[in-house]
């Protein structure tokens, strides 16, 4: 069956693929349908040509991203459903040519909105082949030589952030669900699993995924209890100390301790040794949402950025916000990665026993999943470490550098941390006007083809820039802050 020849195996037309003739050919006629299937039997030119032909038209479109806006205008999208008979690749690739025309197009140097960089060529690489595998971590019998890749990348960097020796942890599809992931197994190894009141603490910058996990948890969404945090942007340790005490005297259970190493609009670092300290002391699970700044710990002269990391019980590290490992590259990484069995093994009782530690689907919220760690390894190795630090430092120093040039005019409140992330909005404009000048500025800013986002942030409309985009330069530096300049307001 799928041993057809090749010739035979040439998209029919459209016009009479599969069309059911009176009283002969049948329209379920199994070789129609394996012919959309790689041939098991030698190299398929059929497959081989569909893959070059669509790998052409993304390399094309990876190609012309300067020549078109970091963010596209409404474009036109093919039909959506499914025709009666299927499309030969001609047809399905100048679909897929219209929904990418409507992409939004991060390999722009001009795209600085958000954490969302360029893809890495082997990540891209890894991702299709990932896709071809079609293993499944759920099992290990699923994804052999992927679960012991997935498995040993997370204990390679869980250590190489200080966890320890045991240290060890799980890919998940986004720094949502890692911190989610955190939280149970936290509240499971504190034994708080039928505790209604136990509450989680973390800072008013805290990510909005932990109030999605009070959801899924079934706690209320006042279990999050958020914290002031000081000037720069940090967790007000003084406030985590003095809640802990109120918390311990009344009787109410904490679940965990959640630092934030990067915050989403500012690139703030909670001060980690001394929240992993208050946390020795009550005995409390520290969770580091490291989804933006844990990846600089990797960098030798950016280390010290993130000093007590190593003290975390889990971290969250998300590679796709910097790193260029394409979406989705998110871990959970633990000192004891055992915990994360603890909280999710059910037995998989259709599955072959795990040989290694525990099925991947026992290691975690989700069931079937894709191996996204191929994309993060493969892409780690064609950095190289130089290749890493070269990527965090390269960042931080256009966040210096677009600083240094925004600092020129002190209408301007700048709030960065010491990542690669900085908002600013004029200081003397109340809530109202920070809303036309952001909207107007913006728009001023996309004109001229660079893109950065809105946050809203302590009661304000900011402007932030993400400069985690290795392809943008000084000079779009200075055209942004110039523009930026033109468009304050007078007075
Ligand atoms: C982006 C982000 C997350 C969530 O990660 P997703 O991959 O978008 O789910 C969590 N925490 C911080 C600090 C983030 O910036």
């Amino acid at each position: 069956m799928a041993s057809a020849p090749s010739a035979q195996r040439l998209p029919q037309p459209a016009s009479l693929a599969g069309v059911a003739e009176p009283g002969g050919f049948d329209v379920l006629d199994n070789f129609d349908v394996l012919n959309n299937f790689a041939a098991p039997t030698g190299l398929d030119p059929q497959l081989e040509r569909f893959l070059h032909q669509a790998s052409s038209l993304l390399c094309r479109w990876l190609g012309e991203a300067e020549a078109c806006p970091p963010l596209p205008a409404l474009s036109v999208l093919p039909d959506v459903e499914p025709e009666q008979q299927g499309l030969p690749p001609q047809r399905l690739l100048s679909d897929l040519q219209l929904v990418m025309e409507g992409a939004f197009n991060p390999n722009h140097p001009g795209a600085l909105a958000h954490l969302d960089p360029p893809p890495l060529a082997a990540s891209i690489a890894a991702d299709l082949i990932c896709a071809g595998l079609n293993n499944n971590l759920l099992a290990e019998e699923l994804s052999p030589s992927l679960t012991r890749l997935e498995r040993s990348l997370c204990s390679w960097l869980a250590q190489g952030l200080g966890l320890g020796a045991e240290a060890g942890g799980v890919a998940a599809s986004g720094g949502s669900l890692s911190n989610l992931m955190a939280l149970v197994t936290a509240r499971r190894s504190r034994g708080l699993g039928c505790r209604a009141d136990a509450v989680v603490l973390c800072s008013a910058d805290a990510h909005v995924s932990f109030d999605k996990a009070m959801a899924v948890m079934g706690l209320p969404a006042d279990a999050l209890q958020r914290l002031p945090v000081d000037d720069q942007g940090e967790l007000q340790v003084a406030a985590l100390a003095e809640r802990l005490n109120q918390l311990t005297a009344a009787g109410i259970p904490v679940l965990a301790v959640v630092a934030t190493a990067g915050t989403t609009v500012r690139g703030a670092i909670d001060p980690l040794p001394a929240i992993a300290a208050l946390c020795r002391r009550h005995n409390l699970w520290l969770h580091v949402d490291g989804a933006i700044g844990a990846v600089f710990a990797l960098a030798p002269t950016q280390r010290q950025l993130l000093r007590g990391l190593e003290l975390a019980d889990s971290i969250t590290v998300n590679p796709q916000k910097l790193l260029g490992i394409t979406k989705t590259s998110s871990l959970l990484l633990l000192a004891d990665p055992q915990q994360l069995q603890l909280a999710f093994a059910t037995g998989l009782p259709y599955m072959e026993p795990s040989w290694g530690a525990a099925h991947g689907g026992e290691s975690g919220l989700q069931g079937s999943r894709p191996a996204e760690i191929l994309k993060l390894w493969l892409g780690l190795r064609q950095l190289g470490l130089a290749g890493i630090a070269a990527l965090v430092e390269g960042a931080i120093e256009r966040r210096r550098q677009l600083a240094t040039l925004l600092a020129t005019d002190d209408r301007l409140q700048l709030l960065g941390g010491p990542l690669h992330l900085l908002a600013f909005r004029p200081r003397e404009l109340d809530a109202e006007a920070c809303v036309a000048w952001s909207s107007s500025t913006r728009q001023a800013l996309l004109a001229e083809q660079l893109m950065l986002s809105r946050p809203w942030y302590h009661g304000r409309h900011h402007l932030k820039a993400v400069l985690g985009n290795p392809h943008t330069q000084t000079s779009h530096l200075e055209r942004l802050a110039r523009i930026v300049l033109e468009n304050l307001p007078h007075g």
